[in-house]
């Protein structure tokens, strides 16, 4: 590493040389994400988070068509009425690099057929106007060939025989995933089960700065630069998360309504922000109408500013996850993290820590629970489901919230989705034509006020 000085080296050194650094995303403009999903309510849990980025329209469709096959995939082993067990798809993303040279998108993917789950990895890298598989990374044929000869001899040094060596060729599906840490060291990351037993976790290889240099293509080669250079960015654990609170979040207008006596009925918008988000809070604040947001905590790190104008405006910001996984799949550490990081997300951009959570697709169990509490989460599902993800139609979406609307009702819908948005003021106009007032979820329950760890799934 040229030019490192002690200090330096000493925080880029990692705990674990095949681990990578990942670019804050947050850092990075013209970067927005798109939502694949098959929402709330329905048997298989599917969502699909991938990065847009403006100057990078290639890459965008390299993303999509690969989360489009991966989704496909999975239809294809899952029963759409498949009742027990919840199969699962999810898919979230991280950045390897973002330079002006080189972009690097790695997509994590977590599998649940049935028993148990099975993790993926896949990384694109963009450079000169083309998106490219990782196997680009390297020169040609030959080059990926020396390579899989000197990851072999690496994982029989380092993992002997709880490989399976046989399985290891030069097939370019085995070196799908591959990044630089930020020695310029080449990372070799493989799929569950790919080789060797399903038990052994993940298994990833550094191949040395020296070794691999001579191997590397120009896309490579600036992708090990990029790595090289890149600011190091603390590592988010577990341990860290949620020293940083703020007051309570509450809505900044409530109060002015009386549940008890208006008839009130409370908007929730799920798994934003997305690209309609800020034409859904222009529709909302024309009509005077106030919502709550069930943010995705991934998509927030990278849009505060619109977290922050949904808490000006008088809307309640509330946590749906990191990266919507069935949190009741999940064991309690990771229920904390992935809640626990968007606590911290949400705060630091809405200046209120929230004090609601909905829980991805709804499910949840007492383990779920208990975190919610720990972390001071009442939980929201709903009692009026719009199916807005499964009918993309406006005039279907606002007849289904319209038609199905009590008092005290909590009404599902997604602003990830464009025709949720477009159905919106149609919902407001027939809602306030029979009496409704739009408040947000706590302002239903008034001075009875909402309890930690408790599940609500419409008003008093
Ligand atoms: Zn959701």
């Amino acid at each position: 590493m040229a030019n490192a000085s002690p200090e330096q080296v000493n925080v880029n050194v990692p705990a674990e040389p095949t681990m990578i650094d990942f670019v804050d995303p947050a850092t990075v403009s013209g970067l927005s994400t798109v939502t694949m999903t098959e929402g709330e309510g329905g048997n298989r849990f599917v969502h699909i988070l991938y990065p847009r980025f403006e100057s990078a329209p290639k890459l965008t469709e390299l993303l999509h068509k690969e989360a489009d096959r991966q989704l496909r995939a999975f239809k294809k082993a899952t029963p759409a009425d498949a009742s027990a067990g919840h199969p699962e798809l999810n898919v979230d993303w991280q950045l390897t690099a973002a330079t002006d040279d080189v972009i690097g998108v790695r997509l994590r993917t977590g599998e649940f057929l049935g028993a148990n789950w099975g993790n993926a990895t896949r990384t694109f890298w963009y450079h000169e106007g083309r998106a490219v598989d990782s196997t680009d990374l390297v020169a040609g044929k030959g080059a990926l060939s020396r390579l899989a000869v000197l990851v072999k001899a690496q994982l029989e040094r380092e993992r002997g025989s709880e490989i399976d060596h046989d399985e290891l060729s030069d097939d370019a599906e085995l070196f799908d995933s591959m990044a630089f840490n930020p020695d310029g060291d080449l990372i070799v990351e493989f799929d569950d089960c790919q080789v060797g037993p399903c038990s052994l976790g993940r298994v990833a290889v550094a191949v040395p700065e020296e070794q691999a240099r001579p191997l590397l293509s120009a896309v490579g080669r600036d992708a090990q630069e990029a790595a090289q250079d890149a600011e190091p960015v603390a590592p988010v654990s577990a341990a860290k998360v949620t020293d940083t609170r703020g007051p309570a979040a509450v809505s900044s207008r409530a109060g002015s309504v009386d549940c008890a006596v208006a008839k009130c009925v409370a908007l929730t918008f799920d798994d934003g922000p997305g690209p309609d988000t800020g034409r859904l809070l222009d529709l909302l604040d024309k009509e005077n109408a106030r919502a709550t947001f069930f943010t995705v905590g991934s998509n927030a790190a990278i849009s505060a500013d619109v977290i922050k104008r949904m808490s000006e405006e008088g809307h309640l910001v509330a946590n749906h996850s990191w990266s919507h996984r069935d949190l009741a799949k999940l064991p309690s550490s990771k229920i904390t993290d992935s809640l626990g990081r968007t606590q911290d997300a949400l705060t630091a951009a809405a200046g209120q820590t929230p004090t609601l959570v909905r829980p991805p697709y709804g499910a949840t169990d007492s383990e779920v629970q208990a975190v919610a509490k720990r972390l001071g989460l009442a939980l929201v599902n709903w009692d009026v489901d719009t199916f807005d993800w499964r009918d993309r139609n406006a005039k279907v979406v606002a007849d289904r919230a319209v038609g199905k609307a009590r008092r005290g009702s909590i009404i599902l819908m997604h602003d990830v989705q464009r025709t949720s948005v477009d159905a919106v003021p149609d919902i407001l106009n027939r809602l306030r034509g029979k009496g409704y007032t739009f408040v947000t979820v706590p302002e239903l329950y008034g001075s009875a006020g909402m309890q930690a760890g408790r599940l609500y799934t419409s008003g008093p």
